[in-house]
């Protein structure tokens, strides 16, 4: 594409030169994710801007209609060029495109749009997608940086998963973030030098990773389990949820989140879905090999999580399917589809029973397969005790807060008349 005024390209001369800004969505995973793109050349930041004022500033340049995590990634993109921390003549922003019918597809146009508005109209946008929707002659996504995205992503689920099993536990305050600092250093080092990423060594990091969350100092009392469900952005990104994960914990709660690479297996799954519903052969091939290469990763994880009984694994991704189909067609893939639904279910089965569905005011896909599902979820789990919460740029934090205190106190009541009984 030609550079034009209005949609300025990413070249290849910017590499040199641009620092590309990318809203921070998933913390624990991004903070691995830096190395793959520093190792393939490019400079980027990932952006923690959080507040009123960035909400106001997506308010500005986005219109009220559109999703939430529009509202909050854009907000948080402009801030940063207004805000004077970067040079806006040498920096790029990145957003990334689903390709699904669902709106995230159009979050860069709207980008581009605000842009415009606010007279950073010459920044260039990176569109990161894997369905062509896009390209940049500057920026490409080569194999190898696709292979170690995606592993950083199994080593993020991985950290986040005993993270969360330990922090609540831990007798010395900040001992389980220090094992995570720790790893964060050593993987981000081994990556960039195209290490921890065989099976091999992947298989070692888990064993050495888990034996220090296991090393951590705990005291095992019993807290209400909470699991954390719902759309995408605003289940991972702490400011996309008001900091819910440290608010569960400071309330007492253990806290369990699926992982992302159970989104990308069901995104990957999807051309094998087509196939099996419309006959679409297009893209089945690739759905099935990815999604094999995929689960080659989780069974490693699995496997070394069985030598540790302490922690608690989460279901393969074929189980997790079949659980889901209990309550919702597999076929059901707009936003986070039959995923959403599922993981609910699973984690009710694994006892973190008080699940908080979160999702955007006004997200049709996920108030189907999230909210919609509650009924069929109370019906088939009588210990089911879940909490639907919205998040727009009107929501009280009081509010929402308050919903969460309020499931709370029931699951510590029952905690209460177990150990009376
Ligand atoms: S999943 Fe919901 S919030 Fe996300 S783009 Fe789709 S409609 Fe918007």
């Amino acid at each position: 594409m030609a550079t034009n005024e209005l949609y300025p390209e990413f070249t290849a001369e910017m590499k040199n030169t641009h620092t590309i800004l990318i809203p921070n969505a998933l913390p624990v995973h991004f903070s691995l994710m830096g190395s793959v793109f520093k190792d393939a050349g490019y400079k980027v930041d990932f952006l923690n801007y959080s507040g009123q004022k960035v909400i106001d500033t997506g308010l500005k340049y986005v219109h009220n209609d559109a999703c939430y995590p529009a509202i909050v990634v854009i907000g948080q993109l402009i801030y940063a060029l207004e805000s004077g921390d970067y040079n806006p003549k040498t920096t790029a922003l990145m957003l990334y495109q689903t390709g699904g019918g669902c709106r995230a597809s159009n979050y860069v146009n709207m980008l581009r749009k605000a842009l415009n508005k606010a007279g950073f109209g010459y920044v260039p946008v990176v569109s990161l997608n894997f369905g062509g929707i896009e390209k940049n002659s500057g920026f490409k996504v080569t194999p190898m940086m696709f292979l170690k995205g995606l592993i950083t992503w199994l080593y993020g689920d991985y950290i986040m998963l005993l993270r969360n099993q330990v922090l609540p536990y831990e007798t010395k305050e900040g001992s389980a973030k220090a094992v995570m600092e720790k790893w964060r250093i050593e993987l981000t080092g081994q990556i960039r030098k195209n290490k921890g990423i065989t099976r091999r060594e992947i298989k070692k990091n888990f064993i050495a990773i888990a034996k220090d969350f296991a090393a951590v100092e705990i005291k095992k009392d019993v807290r209400p389990k909470v699991g954390i469900v719902g759309e995408l952005y605003v289940k991972y990104a702490d400011f996309g949820n008001d900091y819910l994960f440290d608010f569960l914990v400071e309330q007492g709660a253990e806290v369990m989140v699926p992982g992302i690479l159970g989104f990308a297996m069901y995104s990957l799954n999807i051309g094998m879905e087509s196939h099996r519903l419309y006959g679409d052969k297009k893209g089945a091939m690739f759905s099935r090999l990815a999604v094999a290469y995929v689960r080659m990763l989780e069974n490693t994880m699995l496997g070394v999580l069985e030598k540790f009984p302490q922690f608690e694994k989460p279901v393969s991704f074929p189980e997790l399917k079949k659980i889901g189909e209990r309550t919702i067609s597999s076929g059901v893939c707009m936003g986070e589809g039959w995923l959403l639904t599922a993981e609910m279910a699973e984690l009710i089965e694994k006892g973190y029973n008080n699940v908080v569905c979160v999702q955007p005011f006004g997200c049709l896909p996920n108030h189907i397969v999230g909210k919609g599902m509650i009924r069929g979820m109370n019906k088939q789990y009588q210990n089911a005790n879940i909490c639907s919460i919205d998040y727009d740029p009107g929501a009280t934090r009081v509010n929402q807060q308050n919903r969460i205190k309020l499931m709370l106190s029931l699951a510590w009541e029952e905690i209460l008349e177990e150990k009376c009984s």
